[in-house]
């Protein structure tokens, strides 16, 4: 198979869809890869090291477009990229198309058989092409945090880890899924006391299993939840309620009952937030303050280290990539039913039934 991956173009984008590593495997099985030149610099993997792994360069993204059978790609395709897109031809990458309509409207006008990395799902009932990023987001919250918490970003001037002599922050991690228990092993790496809330009893049964005693678990109760976020120098906002928007955990009236100068990182955001006051921020004005409370509301947090995400997003991948090479989407689908739930538009029609709920289309 001829497999295309060319440059993202969306703002801010510098993650790309095939690493080195993964166009070496595709080309070891025998298939063809084409690279937009330029593709992976901002992850830091330059052309040479795509065409010392076997794959060719080619100067734009309109002949990527034009040859790959499957093009792989991480964001949604932009519009420009959609007018390219044909029947026959494979989309591998991130869609999120419940709340686009634009975007679906366009995907089944093309034909293109779309696999969407986001409703791919495990046999745990997992979401494999999605964990890596929650890994990401999770793994840097407290990281941004501590950042915020210092004078200068508005913060409280607390140093996360304390030093002799000196407590450690107080951070609370609210909703201890996958973004929540990395958060809260960096928080703890990094010497805050950490405690963790969440509704699962079975999650906190886990995680005080796994940090056996390192981290605090509590039940997120509303009187837990408010008595936590009072005395925290951080909280870290991490629930997720499978395809609804985040609840809005902590109210404006509870800001002024926390600590002036604490620190709110809302991972949550690209559901809506689990705080009121919360609003999506940008990594170039990452933050902002509401009486008296620094909020780090970034969406895509794990823009901001491109390269370790490209890495993690492309082990996640890799093996479905290969799959849809080596057998073809049919048969790669009718193989692995977590493949196929990945497929979300063949042909002209809308294959998702979540999507085609959101959508009210017919599927
Ligand atoms: P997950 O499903 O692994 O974990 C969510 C946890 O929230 C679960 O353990 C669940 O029991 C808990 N929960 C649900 N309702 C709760 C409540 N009312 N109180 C306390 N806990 C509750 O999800 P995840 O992968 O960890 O993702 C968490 C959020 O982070 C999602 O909204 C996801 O979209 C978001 N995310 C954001 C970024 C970013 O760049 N901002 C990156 C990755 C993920």
């Amino acid at each position: 198979m001829l497999i295309g991956c060319p440059k993202e173009i969306k703002n801010q984008e510098y993650r790309v869809g095939m690493t080195p590593a993964a166009a070496r495997e595709a080309v070891v099985h025998g298939h063809q890869v084409i690279i937009e030149t330029g593709a992976g610099a901002g992850a830091g993997f330059g052309d040479e090291l795509y065409q010392a792994a076997g794959a060719e360069i080619v100067a734009t993204a309109a002949e990527v477009f034009a040859r790959a059978e499957m093009v792989v790609k991480v964001k949604e395709p932009q519009a420009s990229e959609r007018a390219q897109l044909r029947e026959g031809q494979v989309l591998f990458t991130y869609l999120h198309l419940a709340p686009d309509p634009e975007q679906t409207k366009d995907l089944l006008a093309s034909g293109v058989t779309a696999i969407a990395y986001e409703t791919v799902t495990d046999a745990r009932g997992g979401l494999p092409l999605l964990a890596p990023m929650s890994e990401v987001a999770g793994r840097l919250a407290p990281q941004v945090g501590a950042w915020a918490l210092q004078k200068a970003n508005g913060g409280r001037g607390v140093l996360l880890g304390g030093v002799p002599g000196v407590g450690p922050a107080e951070v609370v991690v609210i909703g201890g899924g996958v973004v929540g228990t990395n958060a809260a092993r960096v928080a703890a790496g990094m010497g805050a006391h950490v405690t963790v809330l969440d509704r699962s009893l079975d999650r906190l049964r886990y995680l005080d299993d796994v940090f056996g005693g390192q981290i605090g678990t509590r039940y997120a109760s509303q009187a837990n939840t408010e008595e936590l976020v009072a005395t925290a120098d951080m909280v870290v906002g991490a629930v997720l309620i499978a395809g609804a928007a985040a609840p809005k955990l902590v109210t404006r009236a509870q800001l002024s009952e926390m600590k002036p100068g604490a620190v709110v990182v809302d991972v949550a955001i690209d559901q809506g937030g689990c705080f009121e006051t919360s609003r999506a921020t940008t990594h170039d004005d990452p933050i902002y303050i509401v009486d008296g409370i620094v909020h780090y509301c970034v969406a895509n947090m794990p823009g901001a280290v491109a390269r370790s995400s490209t890495i993690a997003l492309g082990n996640a991948t890799l093996p479905f990539l290969i799959a849809l090479a080596d057998k073809g989407w049919r048969d790669a689908c009718r193989d692995d039913p977590h493949l196929l739930a990945g497929l979300n538009t063949h042909s002209g029609k809308l294959t998702n039934f979540a999507v085609g709920q959101a959508l009210e289309i017919d599927v």
